[in-house]
């Protein structure tokens, strides 16, 4: 899903007035999506990558029961390395139940085309009730907190966040969420326009894509009050781009505060009162 790159002057800023220029500085925040006992092995490896880098600190996206593959909380080995990279600092974010959006009968052609060419069918909170979306978000908090970590906030898969089920998130008690162009502070209903750098690595002509564009963006957001850089573990797999995303981490945090989303958020709180 891919448009151009967006102008600069209002990036952070909330939508709908608020403290355009805000008192933080310019932030950092790498998010790591897709944390879950098959992903973890490669994202400790990325996270002492990003370390090596200037970045301490990374939102990581979990997974509670990743494909229907295992739940986080019943593994040890899981359940040791997210208390540790959470003690470090790292902020612990739910990030959908599954992470599969099973197709329904009877989808437009609008629907097919963003749930199953963008997110190969990942889109798990796109369509949603606000009561299916409920159900899947307790059990979440629940794997988590069984993992013994704090969170506050949620990110829906493929940040397709369908409007029923942001209601439900609210609803929960989330402090945050985010789409791929904006952070949404759930207390006070604040958004702050943002624009994410992800990768697409599916193809080798998504990826080149996804090189240009990424390189276009990076650019274009030099001055934002907030840069936002996900990160998918397959990105690891493909030397180009990691290379990339590695190169534009290391000069962002030489210019920005390194933080995590929970931390931005509460900054913006305290900077508007
Ligand atoms: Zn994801």
């Amino acid at each position: 899903m891919q448009t151009a790159p967006p102008s600069t002057s209002v990036e952070g800023s909330p939508i709908g007035g608020g403290n355009p220029s805000g008192v933080l500085p310019p932030s950092l925040v790498v998010s790591i999506h897709d944390l879950s006992t098959v992903t973890r092995v490669t994202v400790e490896r990325m996270l002492e990558d990003l370390e090596r880098v200037g970045v301490p600190v990374t939102s990581l996206l979990v997974i509670p029961d990743h494909h229907h593959k295992g739940w986080i909380d019943a593994d040890p080995r899981f359940v040791e390395m997210l208390g540790g990279a959470v003690a470090r600092g790292h902020e612990a974010v739910l990030h959908g139940y599954y992470h599969l959006r099973p197709s329904k009968a009877g989808e437009g052609m609008a629907t097919r085309l963003i749930t199953r060419s963008y997110t190969a069918g990942e889109g798990e909170f796109y369509d949603l009730t606000r009561e299916e979306a409920a159900g899947l978000l307790r059990k979440g908090k629940e794997s988590l907190g069984n993992c013994g970590v704090p969170f506050t906030g949620f990110i829906a898969p493929a940040w397709l966040l369908g409007a029923e089920a942001e209601e439900a998130v609210r609803g929960e008690g989330f402090g945050y969420t985010t789409r791929i162009g904006e952070v949404i502070d759930c207390r006070g209903s604040r958004q702050y326009k943002a624009r994410s750098m992800v990768y697409s690595v599916r193809s080798a002509w998504r990826r080149g894509v996804s090189l240009l564009w990424n390189e276009a963006l990076f650019h274009a957001l030099g001055k934002s009050p907030l840069l936002r850089i996900g990160l998918h573990p397959p990105d690891w797999e493909h030397e180009a781009i990691r290379r990339h995303a590695m190169n534009c981490i290391r000069k962002a945090a030489t210019e920005r505060q390194v933080t995590t989303y929970g931390e931005w958020v509460r900054g913006m709180r305290k900077d508007e009162g």
